[in-house]
């Protein structure tokens, strides 16, 4: 069986899936067995003991403060009282999925009644119940994988950033969600992990787990239980394609020589060594939201002042933008309350959220003021008085390049009024795509619309773009369109004078641009505004973009 959806994070990807489950049903009250009692608890006690197992396992290879939780979980769930009372209810007649589920649950009441550190624990006791009853159902695991084997593709409906924060590159290889667009956050997190993956991917969650799939990140096709000489001939071609990009190297330019900045997205310092060994020239974009998505307390500023300044460590001379918190809507903080409003990207969110907390604004923009060297951006920008109200805050801390975000269409199409209190602007493609289309990000459906090439938004970036050259004030893309080869090339052709992408994108990048003109630029972001639909975009630029076809970009 093959599927298909969304590319949006290139590469071949294959291992056995992985579906992640977020909650694994109720087993049915007063659900009985046939058979004996004693077969029904040895069921239960070996799933209980094979998820101990699991659990212990992963925490000798985590280590540190995770070791020590994992194993008070296997603890737990052997623990002995828990035990007797699943075997005395199996023996009542109760099913071992059902008897798991009454005496967890049970317990779990208690804990959380106890409050204080017993009830943190409670939800760990809820976890250690569903996988237990996952196992003895053959139903798919919630949560992520605790030991895993080997590589998996980890298959979901959809990822949040608080999800996927403790996945590594050693243990995924690639991602395919149900939901989800071509800037939603599972796409960012990919490219930035470096990951194929494939979003807005009907019927990915019925993948059976285990089997084998090989996942497209470019084409989007997803292939179940592939031949093994089809993954060899498919890595082959994608490793080739990689080092022939490779052998492009140096600053971005064009090929007659007019420069520009390829800078890289990053969400935290652990990515900064793969911006630098991608050959960024600097930060574009550094989503500090990031940072301390889970956090409970406000990060200090001490705490953030450190982070910002190694990124301007690894940049010794480059450009280092940091933004400032775009919370609420889908990168909610935990230490912010959470707002409850009917439509939260609509909401306050980034800026807007600094209005009624202004604490939190002025700590982030005192932390890079002392980072010394940053330039400042701020996200979810709609008005001029917005513009120069974060301007005001930040000069005020002594911050001498202040930029916004042209993430709203009302922004866009006064961009001038903005550009005329700020330093720069720099265009977030994401959420400008979000706006314009009232598509929401994270929605599989409606991820057509998400296409950057549709022309209403390339109308609004070129706005964008004049107004800035007519201001004489840098104009950059950090959102995901920046990253696609031959829209790049489209963008610096409408004037855009830095891109910024997750550090994965930047080689084909710097070689679709270096193998063109400035004039096929130009000529390319003409043919490219022309048509009345995404696709003829595309290919009426491609039509002037030749080197493109030649690297197999
Ligand atoms: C954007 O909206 O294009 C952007 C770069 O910001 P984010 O994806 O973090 O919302
Ligand atoms: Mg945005």
């Amino acid at each position: 069986m093959n599927l298909r959806g969304v590319g949006v994070s290139p590469g071949i990807g294959h291992g056995p899936s992985y579906v992640l489950t977020v909650s694994v049903p109720e087993p049915p009250e007063g659900a009985t067995y046939t058979g004996e009692a004693e077969r029904e608890k040895e069921r239960a006690m070996a799933a209980l003991t094979q998820v101990a197992g699991e659990l212990e396992a992963r925490g000798n290879q985590a280590g540190g403060e995770a070791e020590e939780i994992l194993k008070a979980q296997a603890l737990m769930a052997e623990d002995p009282g828990l035990v007797v009372k699943v075997r005395s209810l199996i023996d009542r007649g109760l099913a071992a999925p059902r008897a798991v589920f009454e005496a967890f649950t049970k317990y779990r009441d208690v804990l959380t009644g106890s409050g204080g550190y017993l009830g943190e624990r409670a939800a760990d006791l809820g976890d250690i119940r569903d996988r237990v009853i996952a196992l003895l159902n053959g139903q798919a695991m919630p949560g992520l994988p605790v030991a895993p084997e080997e590589p998996y593709v980890l298959v979901a409906r959809d990822l949040a950033p608080a999800d996927t924060a403790l996945l590594s590159r050693d243990d995924v290889v690639a991602f395919v969600t149900e939901e989800g667009g071509p800037t939603s956050h599972t796409a960012i997190m990919a490219r930035s992990m470096g990951v194929p993956a494939v979003v807005a991917c009907p019927g990915a969650t019925r993948i059976p787990p285990g089997v084998p799939v090989m996942v497209d990140g470019t084409s989007g096709e997803v292939r179940l239980e592939p031949a093994a000489s089809d993954v060899a001939h498919a890595v082959g071609a994608a490793t080739a394609r990689q080092a022939a990009l490779a052998t492009w190297t140096g600053p971005g330019g064009t090929a007659d020589g007019h420069p520009v900045p390829l800078l890289a997205n990053v969400g935290g310092p652990a990515e900064l060594d793969a911006a630098v060994a991608a050959g960024a020239e600097g930060i574009g974009l550094y989503r500090t939201e990031f940072l301390f998505l889970d956090r409970p307390e406000p990060p200090s500023a001490e705490e953030q002042e450190h982070a910002y300044r190694a990124a301007l460590e690894a940049f010794p001379g480059g450009r280092v933008v940091v933004r400032t918190l775009d919370g609420g809507a889908d990168k909610p903080l935990a230490f912010l309350p959470a707002a409850t409003e009917p439509n939260p990207a609509l909401g306050e969110r980034g800026l807007r959220r600094f209005a009624r907390y202004p604490e939190v604004m002025d700590v982030q923009l005192g932390a890079v003021a002392a980072a010394g060297g940053a330039s400042v951006m701020a996200p979810m920008v709609a008005t001029a008085e917005e513009a120069a109200w974060f301007a005001r805050e930040c000069r005020d801390k002594g911050l001498t390049d202040v930029g916004v975000m042209i993430e709203i269409p009302s922004a866009a199409l006064r961009a001038a009024d903005l550009l005329a209190v700020v330093d720069f602007v720099s265009i977030g493609t994401n959420d400008l795509s979000q706006y314009s289309f009232a598509a929401d990000r994270q929605l599989g459906a409606v991820s057509a619309m998400h296409d950057p090439w549709q022309p209403a938004l390339l109308d609004l970036i070129a706005a964008t773009a004049v107004a800035a050259a007519r201001a004489g004030k840098p104009c950059g893309v950090c959102g995901e369109a920046a990253a696609d080869p031959a829209l790049a090339c489209v963008l610096v052709g409408m004037g855009v004078s830095t891109l910024s992408m997750a550090p994965s994108a930047l080689a084909a990048v710097r070689a679709g641009l270096a193998a063109h003109t400035m004039e096929q630029c130009e000529a390319a972001a003409e043919a490219a505004r022309a048509p009345s639909s995404a696709a003829d975009a595309r290919a009426a630029a491609r039509a002037h973009l030749p080197g493109l076809d030649r690297l197999g970009l």
